[in-house]
């Protein structure tokens, strides 16, 4: 007796939809094997559907790269020994340090020219130069034969009036030293917007239903169904699971086989009408004795979901993979 625990590939892919009807194509955003789910999974999913996908490494982009033929962008700086494989393989490589762009430069000339990607901060710390460096960085880029998708990532929303000005000042800086920018992309899920929209849309949380706040029509892709372990009436005690939370007496209580350790929130209890949730068990004040018992399904919403249990749409969605 265990727990279904799977992905909807149609709400995968009307979710693509959803962001993509903000004016700009989807690339995946896949890092970590797909959010848990497997990279090659998503990719059987939504390759009809997606512009690219953004991987973190070039472990990542080797392990994709058997399953689209489509542009991988990567987050992360490449090892100058490992440039070529990476393009060759069809990586699109981020650059942001005067060494990886001596390395790309070479490349470029090899091959006539070659795209690389250069993130502004908050793109991510470990592979973003500062607005302020823009000029400087843009002379390193100039007479080499490399073109420039510049990015960033607005991960606050405190902040992301600074984030755009300064993405848009180094992009006007790159455009007057003459660097051929050839595409720009700055949102997430998070971000989504049609102002922000840009050349693509880097979604990851949102393939899987999140919207982080956005107002986009997403869909919950994941579905738990959980098998009914026992149905038993609560006479007198009055209480659930270990005397932390009061029910009303004569409630029927639903012992489902799903818990913890198969990735289901132990924060759910006391969401709802969840009672308690262990590691293999969660009760709940039964709704209707179905069997099995769906937990998690299309028609929740995930970002309320995950709120309820405490964590973020993305903790919610690995932790189930
Ligand atoms: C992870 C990541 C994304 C996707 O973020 P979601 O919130 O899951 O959509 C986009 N851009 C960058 C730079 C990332 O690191």
């Amino acid at each position: 007796m265990k727990p279904r625990i799977w992905l909807d590939g149609a709400a995968l892919r009307a979710n693509v939809a959803a962001f993509a009807a903000l004016g700009a194509p989807v690339a995946a955003v896949v890092k970590n094997d797909g959010y848990g789910w497997g990279a090659l999974r998503l990719a059987r999913e939504l390759d009809g559907v997606v512009e690219s996908y953004v991987v973190a490494d070039e472990d990542e982009l080797a392990a994709l790269r058997p399953g689209t033929k489509r542009p991988v962008r990567l987050l992360a700086d490449v090892p100058a020994a490992r440039l070529r494989s990476v393009v060759d393989l069809g990586g699109i490589p981020n650059c942001s340090s005067r060494e990886s762009v001596a390395a790309a430069a070479g490349e470029a000339a090899r091959r006539g020219g070659l795209t690389v990607r250069v993130g502004i901060l908050d793109a991510a710390g470990w592979s973003a130069i500062r607005a302020e460096e823009a000029a400087v960085f843009a002379s390193t880029l100039a007479g080499t034969a490399l073109a420039v998708e510049l990015w960033t990532h607005v991960s606050s929303t405190a902040r992301a009036g600074a984030i755009l000005a300064g993405f848009s000042a180094a992009r006007e800086t790159f455009v007057r030293a003459g660097i051929p920018v050839v595409s720009t992309d700055v949102a997430s899920t998070g971000s989504a917007s049609v102002a922000n929209a840009h050349d693509r849309l880097r979604i990851g949380i949102g393939l899987f239903g999140g919207r982080l706040g956005t107002p986009i029509a997403t869909r919950c892709a994941l579905r738990v169904e959980a098998p009914l372990v026992r149905l038993y009436v609560q006479g007198g005690i009055g209480f659930a699971g270990y005397g932390d939370r009061r029910i009303p007496d004569a409630s029927e209580i639903a012992v489902l086989r799903c818990g913890y350790g198969d990735g289901y929130p132990k924060g759910m209890a006391g969401a709802a009408d969840i009672l308690s949730v262990g590691m293999q068990y969660t009760t709940r004040v039964r709704r209707a004795a179905t069997d099995p018992c769906v937990l998690i399904g299309a028609t929740d919403d995930l970002d309320q979901l995950a709120a309820e249990a405490g964590i973020t749409p993305h903790e919610l969605v690995v932790g189930l993979a």
